[in-house]
């Protein structure tokens, strides 16, 4: 029999669309069968929060819920298995029903039978706190990774390779040429996936200077404005495919402008912008496509690559009482890379951040 913590915890909680996140005293939770407790070593921040808590009407999840779907931790409790007690892992945020159509084909991360809520911190508890439950289907084993990089790969890392592995197969054997819109909490993970995974010239360009400078030092091959790539990419006819994190009216066009035929255009970022899409407006034989994070399978290829050094988000740690500041900083925009929430460090900022550098010269 383990021991679960009991009490109550502090959590940050969306309470009420368009309302400030919300700092409430809540039960540690206590796992069923099939779900084990974490003690939540960090949590990433992530700009979807930023829209869930703006929103200007209420979205289909209920509230309140804890907030946090990036979550490295150490599990305490796991009544089902309890040689998982003490294992570091990360979790996968889609809480699949693992039984529709759609997950018995592997492609957990369009489940159709979950319901409404996402997972943790998306319609469900998540691990803005000091303990979250989450189902153990979930966890993936991050042992050997610092927590502060390990969090940032389950939505930043998982997102992106998810997202290029959608655009692989129109990759040319000899690697063609591919194109990453907006260098932040995902677009440098995306370089590096890019640079890990496939043969393919990167191409990379952000509105924010520091942001070309963490393209360059993910991997990037040429970074610049949109009129440098379209002179680099001209000579090749456009680029095989185009990665948009950003998805507004202004970065689709480009990307639709920077692709060659039989392209494939992956828009990411939730920015709201639309497409044209009619035949003729588009490069003939174009794919679009909006993929939506990614599966169990694929976050344990990201750790793995993780593991090997190919990964390295670009992170600052922040302290659990910091939320809301840092919330702040993502609506204003220009954080560079990742904030990450140590849940166990409250009280005042400890004055220096930490910051894991990207890889550089690769
Ligand atoms: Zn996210
Ligand atoms: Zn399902």
């Amino acid at each position: 029999m383990v021991s679960t913590p009991g009490g109550t915890m502090a959590a940050w909680r969306l309470t009420a669309y368009g309302a400030p996140v919300s700092l409430q005293e809540v039960p540690v939770p206590v796992p069923a069968e099939g779900e084990v407790l974490l003690e939540v070593t960090a949590v990433g921040l992530c700009h979807s929060d930023v829209h869930l808590l703006d929103s200007p009407e209420p979205m289909a999840f209920d509230v309140p819920f804890t907030l946090g779907h990036e979550v490295a931790g150490t599990v305490v409790a796991a009544p089902g298995d309890p040689a998982l007690v003490g294992r570091a892992v990360v979790v996968h945020g889609v809480w699949a029903c693992g039984t529709c159509d759609r997950c018995r084909s592997g492609r957990t991360n369009y489940c159709t039978g979950r319901g409404r809520a996402v997972g943790g911190g998306i319609g469900r508890d998540g691990g803005l706190a000091r303990y979250a439950v989450v189902p153990v289907g979930s966890v993936v084993d991050a042992t050997g990774l610092a927590p502060e990089v390990a969090a940032p790969l389950t939505d930043g890392g998982l997102t992106s390779y998810h997202a290029v592995a959608t655009a692989a197969d129109r990759l040319p054997a000899s690697g063609g040429r591919v194109v990453v819109i907006g260098v932040g909490g995902l677009g440098h993970l995306a370089v590096q996936v890019l640079r890990a995974t496939t043969a393919a010239q990167v191409l990379a360009t952000d509105t924010h200077p520091p942001a070309l400078d963490l393209a360059t030092r993910s991997g990037a091959h040429v970074v610049g404005t949109p009129d440098d790539l379209r002179a680099e990419l001209a000579p090749h006819g456009g680029a095989d495919a185009v990665l948009d994190f950003v998805g507004a009216d202004a970065t689709i066009a480009l990307g639709v402008d920077l692709l060659g035929p039989g392209g494939d255009l992956v828009v990411v970022g939730s920015g709201g912008g639309s497409l044209d899409f009619r035949k003729g407006a588009l490069p003939q034989g174009v794919r679009v496509s909006a993929p939506f994070w990614g599966t169990a399978e694929e976050l344990a290829a990201v750790v793995a690559l993780a593991r090997a050094g190919h990964l390295v988000p670009e992170v600052e740690v922040i302290g659990f009482d910091d939320v809301p500041a840092a919330y702040e900083r993502l609506r204003r925009g220009g954080v560079l890379g990742r904030l990450v929430v140590d849940p166990r460090h409250t009280g005042p900022p400890a004055g220096s951040s930490v910051t894991t550098r990207g890889q550089g010269g690769r």
